[in-house]
């Protein structure tokens, strides 16, 4: 895998269409008043259309809820009325995004901007101006004047939404411990929409839905093997990806010789490629407990210990609440 693919290996991107609201017209008009034959001009401004915002979500973790929904439009700003009401502002949208998601407009590329923060906003797409009813144009030599404007249109923009996508969890373990099939339990029957897939991203990459309604993406790393730390196999190269993860699942097959001692082997490998991988909270999970007769109970000190059948989908309940 060249280094270019694997730069492009967490990021989700898509576009969507924004389209703000069209400014109000001002109005024509002029007061009617009992034994005044023309009354002066009183029509108001229309009001200004709404803009399209995209606002900081922290608990949203990828751009999902972007491809379900691709298109967004704020209302029109209302004309202006008699009296010299004016119209009402069109409704402002405000699209929830990830934090880190980058916005470019499609055609030109250029950057819009960012959100990093929490309820941060910004602006994809302003509303246009009301046009000013014909009372602004009333003058000292024109008392009655005729003219007004119409609104102007809202912008419209196709735009390029990116996120660097941080796996928070870490699934680890060697070939054929069934790390695929656990992160296809955790996350595949919460995507919305069957057959969802993120087209940027390998399939080891899912998105698992919380009960409090948050995302958590979930990744699950080729398998590391004994001396993947010295270049055998795929070696640790994919390794940098869950050096950022808050958590790592270790993911062994309990139908091993002796699976107690792969907890050691595995650790022993994340330890030669960086030290810090061992300070992440973990928990340990032995999987496929499904093909023994009697579930042991290992004691390994200090760690905290699963026992579950990704398959069969045994005790995934109890993984969903420590993720
Ligand atoms: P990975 O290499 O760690 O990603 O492992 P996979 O998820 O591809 O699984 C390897 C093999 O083990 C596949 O044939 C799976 O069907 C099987 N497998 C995974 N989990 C279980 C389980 O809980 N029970 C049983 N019996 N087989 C499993
Ligand atoms: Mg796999």
């Amino acid at each position: 895998m060249g280094e270019k693919k694997r730069a492009n290996f967490f990021v989700d991107r898509t576009i969507i269409k924004v389209e703000a609201g069209r400014g109000g017209d001002g109005m024509m008009h002029f007061r009617r008043e009992k034994y005044v034959p023309k009354g002066g001009p009183d029509g108001g401004d229309g009001g200004r259309g709404g803009s399209v915002y995209a606002i900081g979500k922290k608990s949203l973790k990828t751009l999902l809820d972007l491809k379900y929904k691709s298109k967004y439009k704020a209302m029109n700003g209302a004309d202006g009325g008699t009296n010299r009401k004016q119209g009402k502002k069109g409704q402002d949208i405000y699209i929830p995004v990830p934090l880190g998601t980058i916005f470019l407009e499609d055609t030109t590329n250029e950057f819009i901007g960012e959100i990093l923060k929490d309820k941060e906003t910004l602006l994809l797409a302003s509303g246009g101006r009301g046009g000013r009813g014909n009372t602004r144009f009333a003058t000292p030599v024109m008392k009655s004047p005729r003219k007004y404007e119409k609104g102007e249109s809202g912008e419209e923009k196709l735009i390029r939404v990116e996120l660097k996508l941080i796996a928070e969890i870490g699934v680890v373990g060697f070939p054929n411990s069934g790390k695929s099939t656990l992160l296809k339990a955790l996350t595949g029957t919460n995507v919305k929409t069957a057959g969802y897939a993120f087209t940027t991203l390998t399939p080891n990459l899912g998105v698992m839905n919380t009960d409090r309604g948050e995302q958590v993406v979930i990744c699950d790393l080729p398998g590391i093997v004994k001396d993947a730390s010295l270049g055998r196999g795929m070696g640790l190269q994919f390794l940098r990806h869950i050096e950022r993860t808050l958590k790592l699942i270790f993911l062994i097959d309990i139908t091993a010789a002796d699976p107690v001692q792969q907890v050691s082997i595995l650790k022993g490998e994340l330890k030669a490629y960086n030290k810090s991988l061992l300070d992440k909270p973990r928990i340990i999970v032995f999987n496929k407990i499904d093909l023994v007769d009697n579930v042991p109970e290992f004691d390994i000190p200090g760690e905290r210990v699963y026992y579950i059948s990704a398959i069969k989908k045994q005790n995934l309940d109890l993984i969903k609440q420590e993720i």
